[in-house]
């Protein structure tokens, strides 16, 4: 049973806290259980330790006026870093979603170096240092699933052969490695449009189409953490063009992703189609998300074939999904976003069109305007292992009077 009972009631209340927060000593007194001067001998300790602030005060309706309590979001960091094809990415995110420092990192995943590792290392020490008045609770570090035609494994070596043992030597703050599957929709979850919802899929359409799925009010990773890979269903059961990433033919991703669009735009103005591109002065080889926006704005037609073309092969996906998994919400998020209407237009109409009637009241969303959502899902998850969240998860079937 619990050895430590110290250890049982700090985190309740922690969470209790965390949860209901802004909450009253009187209240976490009626949720826990414990008596008054316990409570009040635990939450000194957390306002001396800074893990919660005194915020405020609401009456009780007898004159008497209540202290409310909150977690201390800014006073609790972690540092997470994140593992591109190109570059790696460290920041320092508060527990309440915002990130106070960011460094970028060049570096070859073939073959990380000397100079890589020491620059990492010098960037975390330098965040400990210029943040010393904060308290850190954790290191992520967050595995990017490449595309398939990258090789990963002498990555995945370095990073648990030479940068764990090191950053292990430099601090005694926990490192901590995700995968990188669940992390947006946990972001979404903690921080975002999603924050109220217990199902619903975030989708990115950028170069790559993929989802991260929520479900039951729990994150999906799968038996092999490589669940929500949508860009890989086959919506072109006829294409004949060259290989997807995955080997197959006729995946969304394939078809849809921005480079698909810019590369269909390109082969028709090459082959002589009239555009406002041409009139621009654009040429095939510098196509850009902007001057497709432009030229849609203006109304060229074959920029609104293609997007819609697109819109409509991932919309059908994204319909799928949605009559699979029957989710609340669908957060969309990624730069083919910047296509403005015609595309978000298609794209919703496409799915509204092809999700069955008891998925008809699906919420479909534009995501917070995450940049790094995975480094935001990892410091949400480590916010979670630092108040044990998930083994506390009956407070949220309690109910508080502070409220109301
Ligand atoms: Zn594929």
């Amino acid at each position: 049973m619990f050895q430590d009972f110290n250890y049982l009631r700090k985190y309740t209340l922690l969470n209790a806290i965390n949860h209901f927060g802004p909450i009253s000593r009187t209240s976490l007194v009626e949720i826990s259980g414990y008596r008054p001067a316990t409570v009040g001998a635990y939450i000194n300790e957390f306002i001396e330790n800074k893990l919660v602030i005194e915020s405020g005060s609401i009456s009780n309706g007898h004159g008497r006026n209540r202290v409310m309590l909150e977690i201390n979001r800014l006073h609790l960091c972690a540092i997470c870093i994140s593992f591109s094809p190109r570059h790696i990415t460290l920041v320092v995110v508060q527990t309440n979603g915002e990130i106070i420092a960011q460094k970028k990192v060049s570096f070859s995943p073939e073959s990380p170096s000397r100079a890589t590792l020491r620059e990492v290392t010098d960037t975390v020490s330098s965040f400990l240092r210029d943040f010393e008045d904060k308290k850190f609770i954790g290191i992520g570090l967050c595995k990017f699933l490449f595309e398939y035609d990258h090789d990963r494994t002498a990555l995945d070596e370095w990073i648990v052969s030479e940068l764990i043992p090191e950053l292990d030597s430099l601090t005694d703050i926990p490192a901590y490695s995700f995968s990188d599957v669940s992390l947006p929709s946990i972001a979404e979850k903690n921080f975002g449009v999603a924050r109220d919802k217990q199902n619903f899929i975030w989708i990115n359409m950028a170069n790559d189409i993929r989802a991260s799925l929520f479900c039951g009010g729990h994150d999906v990773r799968g038996a092999d953490n490589a669940a929500g890979a949508l860009g890989h269903m086959v919506v072109d059961f006829h294409a004949h063009d060259t290989l997807c990433t995955c080997g197959s033919r006729g995946c969304v991703e394939r078809v849809a992703a921005w480079p698909a669009v810019e590369r269909s735009i390109a082969e028709a103005m090459r082959s002589g189609v009239s555009t406002k591109l041409t009139a621009s002065g654009i040429t095939p080889e510098d196509l850009s998300i902007i001057n497709v926006r432009r030229a849609l704005d203006e109304g060229d037609r074959l920029c609104a074939y293609s997007v819609k073309k697109a819109a409509r092969e991932i919309g059908l996906a994204v319909a799928n999904a949605v009559n699979l998994l029957n989710p609340e919400m669908v957060v969309t998020h990624g730069f083919m976003l910047q296509l403005g209407r015609t595309f978000k237009d298609e794209l919703e109409a496409t799915i509204r069109e092809n999700v069955l009637p008891e998925n008809e009241a699906v919420e479909i969303c534009i995501s917070n305007d995450f940049e790094n959502p995975m480094l935001l899902g990892a410091a949400a998850e480590i916010f979670s292992t630092f108040l044990c969240a998930d083994n506390y998860q009956w407070l949220y079937t309690l109910s508080v009077t502070d409220h109301e």
